[in-house]
Formats: structure tokens, sequence, C-alpha cells
């Protein structure tokens, strides 16, 4: 089994405009801690004033898929939208240049007004998208669903749902997170065998790979380990490609 924090696919950079190290500085400091794949996640351009630029998906591919054995694996957040993502520019040249896809919620583009139906709906949409590999943080309240549906349907479509550990650190700004999580999800996730994958989502490289908030929730629930995909590189091959 690996380490729990030997996989974490969620990080962004200051290519993300609102990140602090650069993306050099992140694989850097990764690869010194221990962590053997990492995943390069910048939330798109459409999300305003703080997504990356449009070149850089288009440019990803300039990243080595290794530095000094930590497997670098090229994703992107992609922002949910009303029946669609903020992906319709790239087109095929998206799809064909990353390892996978985070979908997630946020409200700089996404509004807090959506009811829980609406929600509930986008989040289905993900999960009947192929490039889409992983929920992001279905744990922020205003975005509130109907996580069962959700869930359930996240496992039937072969999707991984994300502990983020930035929404359940003390002072997290996605208020009540961590009881969503603990009371809701993660039983939810044992309910449908639907795996999840704990994600730093750093915006600054000292934040990758930390989920010790994340160990100490699961360990407080007695959450198997054989549902995170974090403990097994296999596990995870089972929804990327690498
Ligand atoms: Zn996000
Ligand atoms: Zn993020």
């Amino acid at each position: 089994m690996n380490k729990l924090n030997s996989i974490d696919l969620h990080t962004h950079s200051v290519l993300s405009g609102h990140a602090y190290s650069s993306l050099t500085e992140n694989i850097e400091y990764a690869n010194s801690i221990g962590v053997k794949i990492l995943g390069m996640s910048e939330h798109q351009y459409d999300s305003v004033g703080v997504g990356a630029s449009h070149h850089v998906v288009g440019s990803i591919v300039r990243v080595p898929k290794e530095y000094k054995g930590t497997r670098l694996l090229r994703g992107v957040e992609l922002n949910i939208l009303d029946g669609h993502f903020d992906v319709a520019k790239y087109g095929e040249r998206f799809t064909k240049n990353i390892d996978y896809a985070i979908a997630s919620m946020h409200s700089y583009v996404y509004s807090k007004d959506h009811t829980s139906k609406q929600n509930t709906d986008n989040y289905i949409m993900a999960c009947n998208t192929d490039y889409v590999t992983i929920l992001g943080h279905i744990d922020y309240s205003p975005f509130a669903c109907d996580f069962e549906a959700v869930i359930k349907e996240a496992a039937k479509n072969h999707k991984l749902i994300e502990l983020n550990n930035s929404s359940i650190v003390p002072g997290a700004f996605r208020v009540g997170a961590r009881d969503i999580d603990k009371n809701i999800i993660l039983p939810l996730c044992i309910k449908y065998s639907c795996p999840i994958i704990v994600n730093s989502d750093a915006h600054i490289k000292y934040e990758i790979g930390d989920f010790a908030a994340s160990k100490e929730l699961l360990e407080e629930i007695n959450f198997p380990d054989e549902l995170v995909v974090n403990y097994s590189y296999d596990k995870l091959r089972e929804y990327i490609n690498f």
C-alpha cells in the first residue's frame, strides 16, 4: 500500500492567476516530500480573472512526464456551468492533451442562487462526460445537491469523488464542509462503493501532499482503505491511463 500522499492530483500554480508557487516550484517540492504522482490542474481561462491563459492547456505538453521519479500528470480543473463546461473553445486539442479533468463548481462563474435540483443535474451532467475523472470539492455548502443521486451516478459512471483537504483544514473557507464530508458524502461513498481520491487543492507548494486533516477524518469514520485510490497506483490506473 502506498502512503496516502504519494498521489496528489489537485494543485495550482501561478498559471491559475491566484496561486503563489510556480509550476517548477510545485514539481520540485512534491518530489522532495515523496509525492510519486503529481497532477497539475490549473483553472481554465473562462474563470473570470483567475483562470490560466488559453495557451496553458495547449502548452502543458512541454512539461516532462517525469521528474526524478515523480510522474507528472497533465490535468485541468474545469468549471461546471449550466449543462456544460468552460472548455467549448478547446475542442479536440483539449481532450488530446490532458490526462484527466476535475470538474467543480466555483462561485465566480456559477451563481450560488442555483437550486439543489440544478446543482444535482449539473453534477450528473459531469458524471456523464467522458473526459471528466474527478468531481472536485462537492462539499461546498452553497452548492448543495442531492448527494445520494450524485454519488450513485458517480459510482455507476466510474468517476472519483474528491476529498479536498483544503475544504477541511481548520479555518477553511468552505464552511461546514468537514461535517458534510463526514456525515453525508463519505458514508454515501461507502454505501455505493464509490472510490474517493484525496487531493490538496494546493495554492502554494507547501500545501502539496499535506493530507493530515483528511487522514484524521478518514480514520475517525473508519473509511475503508480499498475505496481510497491514493493507496494504489493500480487502482488509479483504472481511472487514468498513465
Ligand atoms: Zn476548485
Ligand atoms: Zn482547485
